[in-house]
């Protein structure tokens, strides 16, 4: 069974298709610049050359055209006919409080969606036209929807309100919805693999340190509570993204600053972070190169989010009651040695021990933790893109006349 797995952003569209018997990419891709001058395909099928073209591509329609034509195309494909992609599985970010699972779509489940764009502004319309143009390029392939939000479904009430008027939950859905739980349950069900133990009788903190980054605690195989909120603006200090803050803040610099909500948001979610606190990047290895050669601002946007990271992480401990493993996984958690260290640094109050030779992994399942350690501290790559065509290969089984 093959299913092709699409997640489309406003202009891009990354995509990957899986032979889901021995669950093997077959191909791989990436569009960029969607509807702007310069759109290109980087395409990397399995046991071919990698394949770069520019292309004319107005549209995610166009843009799902090219993938199609591409994966079957005699030099760079992968597939003899259409036909061979029995489902389609897309990332949705937004599922609300409505979906706590990924679905079948049908046009109720895209009316659903398309209600929610009034949450995800950012994220849904893209998400949606790449689930209409896959309808209409195979009609035959069922569609599948995977939501960002839906693992968190299972937080508590406790967890998930903000202390608003109660109202304004009733009106507008003004609650902590949470993200990354594509990724968040990957590695939390991969941890407990690799420790040989129930998922379910686990206590797990798994970090998704990428760009965007968040932490969420894992108890009895469910979300308990996780840092993203209403919006993925919410907790830890991002790459652009100024993560927790004192709401009195932001109409204080409306009025400072003479900003509208246009330019607050943007300020908040493009040119904050350890860009906005560094003034040198987004990117934290181009911020790791500048601490290092001394750059204070560098130095301290690296604190601040290590601070960040520790603050959840003993909070968390606090409300699953003590840890089993302790997971980072994403960008930075995979990659960075250094970040890993830093944010286990003076932890064995709470158990947790890094071991610093076996920290020198890059990209890689690892057990990191020292001997005595009583937390496993673990890296394990996420992989969301197999999530998805997991859960489409799933539902596509269950549908009664499949
Ligand atoms: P996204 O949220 O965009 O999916 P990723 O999970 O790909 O992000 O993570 C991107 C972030 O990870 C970038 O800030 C990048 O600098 C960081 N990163 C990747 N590799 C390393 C590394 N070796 N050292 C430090 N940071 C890294």
């Amino acid at each position: 069974m093959k299913v092709l797995v699409i997640n489309c952003g406003s202009s891009s569209l990354k995509y990957q298709l899986f032979d889901m018997e021995q669950e093997v990419v077959m191909a791989k891709g990436l569009i960029e610049r969607i509807g702007l001058e310069g759109a290109q395909l980087n395409h990397q099928p399995k046991g071919k050359e990698k394949h770069v073209q520019a292309a004319d591509i107005s549209d995610h329609k166009k843009a799902i055209e090219l993938v199609i034509e591409v994966l079957l195309s005699s030099e760079h494909g992968v597939l003899h006919d259409i036909e061979e992609i029995e489902a389609v599985g897309h990332r949705v970010a937004h599922g609300g409080a409505i979906f706590s699972a990924s679905i079948l779509v049908d046009s109720q489940v895209k009316e659903e969606i398309r209600k929610l764009i009034e949450l995800a502004p950012l994220h849904n319309p893209p998400n949606l036209l790449g689930i209409e143009a896959a309808e209409k390029l195979l009609p035959d392939a069922p569609q599948v929807a995977v939501f960002d939000t839906a693992f968190h479904q299972t937080i508590p009430a406790k967890a998930y309100m903000y202390s608003l008027p109660y109202e304004l939950f009733e009106k507008y859905g003004i609650r902590k919805y949470g993200f990354h739980g594509t990724s968040h349950l990957y590695v939390g069900q991969r941890a407990a693999e690799m420790l040989g133990k129930d998922f379910s009788e686990l206590k797990i903190i798994t970090c998704h340190l990428g760009n965007g980054a968040s932490v969420t605690a894992i108890g009895n195989g469910q979300s308990q509570e996780t840092s993203m909120g209403f919006t993925p603006l919410e907790g830890l200090t991002m790459g652009t993204r100024c993560g927790d803050l004192d709401p009195a803040i932001v109409p204080f610099i409306m009025e400072k600053e003479k900003m509208g909500t246009e330019e607050i948001n943007q300020m908040l979610n493009k040119k904050s972070g350890v860009l906005g606190l560094s003034g040198i990047s987004s990117d934290f290895r181009d911020i790791e190169d500048s601490a290092a050669q001394g750059n204070d601002r560098a130095k301290l946007a690296l604190d601040v989010f290590v601070q960040d990271v520790k603050k959840y992480i003993g909070a968390y401990i606090a409300t699953l009651n003590g840890l089993d493993a302790l997971v980072f996984t994403a960008g930075l958690g995979e990659n960075s040695k250094e970040i890993r260290a830093a944010i286990c640094q003076d932890m064995d109050c709470l158990g947790i021990k890094i071991d610093s030779d076996k920290n020198h992994v890059r990209g890689q399942e690892a057990d990191v933790s020292t001997e005595d350690s009583s937390v496993k501290v673990l890296v394990v790559p996420t992989n969301e893109e197999l999530v998805i065509a997991r859960d489409t290969k799933k539902l596509i089984r269950l549908t009664p006349n499949e």
